[in-house]
């Protein structure tokens, strides 16, 4: 039997993955990208910008017979190597376990991978160049512009899915078919923005700074990070308040404010950025929030993933990975239910809200842990004591590696999970001087029993 028309509007990662997803289901997969072909146009703007994959990004991948993308194209991370305000450096590893890590890949080269595999199948079509600027759900009509000749047209479509990102179309138009007493969208804005800069090469073509963990220079109010890439160089991204608080964006309106804002905070970084200045002054600022959307689905006809339904701020590096992880359950749920069922939208919805808005929230949390409580004693002995539960027991887990390492578990049940240990460990830590000595079984055994569901 011939499977039905499948319109996706945006091949950004989620998109392609699901398009891909769909070919090898059968489906015949129309897809709408506003941008030209990256492949073509090499890097945007010609930088690396980078993400961490983990395991639940790693097994969407998988699912669609990508399994080596994570061990052939990108760097593996063990920990976050905390940098000093005087310039010492401290790893917190993110796991006790060998083999726990989370992996650094280009976003664009994996989209540019996703692309290539999407186009190997003689059932999908790309069109590049094509913004998508209205959809009429009433009439299963789709608009797009040329972005090269401003030219419209319009489509008819059976089922549209909207993969086209934090700013979605579709989840406009979703909005006004339903109205606004049948559909919620809430976005919370932090008062922080983030700036792209680069760490180059070394003169000798080396990393740096060691290229197995993930730098963090966390200063309280706001920190700055950076990821390696395959090219040797770093991409940095500082997150800081745009006016509020002592050290803002705002204030750094001037060459020298910006020089000596740097030489103050991040006085180790900025002998390896020779051009830190002028790439500040290069680089937008960008906007960090959460979307919580009440409906991602409209009838049978149109339904949203990845950061379409849920963006997130960017702090538990989940954003990309529940996107595909959307990717993976739908495609379950097909199997489940043979194909695209009358309710299978609704179903899709159900089931994944409450584990992206569980991410919306431990992301948060986790902005302010990176920023602030990596120097907190409690926090830091803490991490000590986890790492150590982790070496010595194969089923003890940090909210941590709930999230990141176990695709097993969902991220509500991770997060539910996670925080009760996380308290009852914090309140015992701020108990106790040192973790030298302590009795891991006894302590675990006291753990379980006071944390629900442990
Ligand atoms: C600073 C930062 C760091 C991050 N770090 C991580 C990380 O370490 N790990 C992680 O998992 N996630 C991370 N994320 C989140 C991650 O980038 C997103 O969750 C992910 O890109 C979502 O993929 P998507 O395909 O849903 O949306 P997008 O990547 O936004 O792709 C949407 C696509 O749709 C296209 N499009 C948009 N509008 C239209 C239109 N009207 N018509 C046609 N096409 C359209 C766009 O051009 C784009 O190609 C980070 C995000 C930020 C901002």
């Amino acid at each position: 039997m011939k499977k039905e028309k499948i319109t996706i509007i945006g091949a950004g990662l989620v998109g392609s993955m699901l398009a891909v997803r769909l070919c090898q289901l059968g489906y015949e997969v129309e897809i709408f990208e506003r941008r030209s072909d990256i492949r073509k146009e090499g890097l945007v703007g010609g930088r690396s910008i980078n993400l961490a994959l983990s395991n639940r990004g790693i097994r969407s991948l998988k699912m669609i017979g990508m399994d080596t993308v994570a061990d052939e194209h990108a760097i593996k991370m063990r920990g976050r190597m905390i940098h000093s305000l005087e310039g010492q450096l401290r790893l917190l590893s993110y796991s006790g376990r060998q083999g726990d890590f989370i992996n650094s890949i280009g976003r664009g080269h994996l989209n540019e991978l996703l692309l290539d595999k999407l186009s190997s199948y003689p059932n999908a079509t790309i069109h590049f160049n094509q913004k998508c600027t209205n959809v009429d759900l009433n009439n299963n009509l789709v608009f797009f512009k040329n972005e090269e000749d401003s030219q419209i047209s319009q489509l008819n479509f059976n089922k549209i899915i909207g993969t086209d990102g934090a700013d979605s179309t579709l989840r406009k138009a979703i909005y006004q078919s339903l109205g606004t007493n049948n559909m919620d969208i809430h976005t919370e804005f932090l008062d922080h923005g983030y700036k792209e800069l680069n760490i180059p090469a070394t003169e000798k073509g080396d990393f740096a700074m060691d290229p197995n963990a993930l730098h963090i220079w966390p200063r309280g109010d706001f920190m700055m990070i950076a990821l390696p890439n395959l090219d040797r160089s770093f991409t940095v991204t500082l997150f800081l308040s745009n006016d509020q608080g002592e050290e803002n964006f705002a204030k750094l309106e001037s060459r020298q404010s910006v020089i000596d804002f740097f030489n103050k905070y991040f006085h180790d970084a900025i002998g390896l950025m020779p051009t830190f200045d002028r790439q500040f002054f290069n680089n937008p600022i960008g906007l960090l929030g959460t979307t919580k959307c009440s409906k991602w689905s409209f009838e049978d006809k149109a339904l949203l993933m990845g950061d379409a339904a849920h963006p997130i701020v960017p702090f538990y590096g989940q954003g990309m990975n529940c996107g595909f992880e959307d990717c993976y359950y739908f495609s379950e749920l097909l199997a489940d239910q043979g194909g695209f069922s009358k309710d299978i939208f609704q179903l899709f919805e159900n089931y994944r809200k409450p584990h992206s808005d569980a991410i919306a929230d431990l992301a948060v949390d986790n902005f302010y842990e990176m920023r602030d409580r990596v120097n907190d004693i409690a926090f830091v002995k803490k991490a000590a004591l986890e790492f150590k539960l982790e070496q010595n027991f194969p089923d003890y887990f940090s909210k941590y590696s709930m999230v990141t390492f176990r695709e097993d578990m969902s991220y509500a049940e991770a997060m539910v999970r996670g925080r009760a240990q996380d308290n009852w460990l914090i309140d015992f830590c701020k108990k106790i001087d040192s973790i030298d000595g302590i009795d891991l079984v006894e302590l675990k055994n006291n753990m379980a029993q006071k944390v629900n569901n442990f």
